[in-house]
């Protein structure tokens, strides 16, 4: 039996998905627009997960850094039992309603997430166990309050997408979705990932300010050989610090080894993998010499 595992961006709580799921060739009746009656019902009860690249362009779009916007803008939740972490955006103080909610509609239109763009169709992304790639499928979420759905407007998905900019965001979360798979379908046979395992998932995917002064410290370029051209790029430009950070985290999480170590650190975990198996080695030997000692003075006995 093949297992299929999901991640899926449903962007509003309790939404009813219409269960059957199909492919961008899909023809929709939908649109949206101002003037419309049910204008801002959709942002003013929000359950909406955010994507790195989600937090990338918004907070660049406020100008702030990535853990002011995750303090201000976010909350953190579990995306399942073994804690590995996802970010939605935090509605108004003592109410349901997005922050960037105007009368005029979105205040960060340019820079919404992705699952704002999608809405009201939603993203299913599934990886079989026995495959590493992952595909994409998609379901149309119909809710009694949005009356897009009675707009005289047929578009595929495939457009539907192209039109919200979607192309750009699916590809630029890609490495991250395929990380949150790649961890869910790993089960139980790998174990609860480590405390640290998920804080550093967290930094990596979400805090890519504090992402890019771990870059830089000591802990990380004593260990990690990274071509000076490379760092130069990854430090100046945030997306390819995030896509740099997906890399890392295959190769921390997963031993997909990518980025060189410093001969030296690597010399160093050698003589500590040897030490240990040395250590183990003898410890073994020394029980089995004290079995042996307890099994001939039962004899001598
Ligand atoms: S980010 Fe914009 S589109 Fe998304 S819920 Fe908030 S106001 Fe609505
Ligand atoms: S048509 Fe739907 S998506 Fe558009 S404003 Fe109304 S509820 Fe929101």
């Amino acid at each position: 039996m093949t297992d299929t595992y999901m991640a899926t961006d449903l962007p509003f709580a309790g939404s009813p998905v219409v269960p059957q799921m199909c492919d961008g060739n899909k023809t929709i009746q939908f649109q949206c627009h101002k003037g419309i009656a049910c204008w801002n019902a959709c942002c003013s009860n929000i359950d909406i997960s955010l994507t790195p690249y989600d937090i990338l362009r918004l907070k660049q779009h406020l100008g702030i850094s990535s853990s002011d916007f995750l303090l201000q803008y976010t909350l953190p939740y579990e995306m399942d039992q073994n804690g590995i972490a996802g970010v939605k955006l935090r509605p108004v103080e003592n109410g349901t309603a997005c922050q960037f909610m105007t009368p005029e509609g979105c205040g960060v239109y340019q820079d919404r997430p992705t699952a704002c763009r999608y809405y009201p169709v939603a993203l299913l992304s599934m990886r079989k166990q026995d495959e590493y790639t992952d595909t994409q499928s998609y379901a149309l979420v119909k809710e009694e309050h949005c009356l897009g759905h009675n707009e005289p407007r047929n578009i595929t998905i495939d457009e539907y997408r192209k039109e919200q900019g979607l192309e750009e965001y699916d590809e630029l979360a890609r490495g991250w979705r395929q990380l949150i798979l790649k961890k869910k379908s790993s089960g139980p046979s790998v174990g609860k990932p480590s405390k640290r395992s998920l804080q550093l998932f967290f930094m990596v995917c979400y805090d890519i300010d504090t992402f890019r002064s771990f870059v830089t410290s000591e802990g990380f370029t004593g260990l990690y050989d990274l071509p000076a051209d490379e760092t130069g790029k990854i430090l100046a430009d945030d997306t390819a610090l995030m896509l740099f950070g997906f890399r890392f985290l295959r190769q921390v999480l997963f031993g997909e080894n990518s980025i060189n170590l410093k001969t030296e650190a690597a010399e160093k975990r050698r003589e500590q993998v040897q030490k240990m198996s040395g250590q183990i080695e003898r410890e073994a030997r020394e029980k089995r010499a004290a079995e042996q000692d307890e099994m001939y003075g039962g004899d001598e006995d």
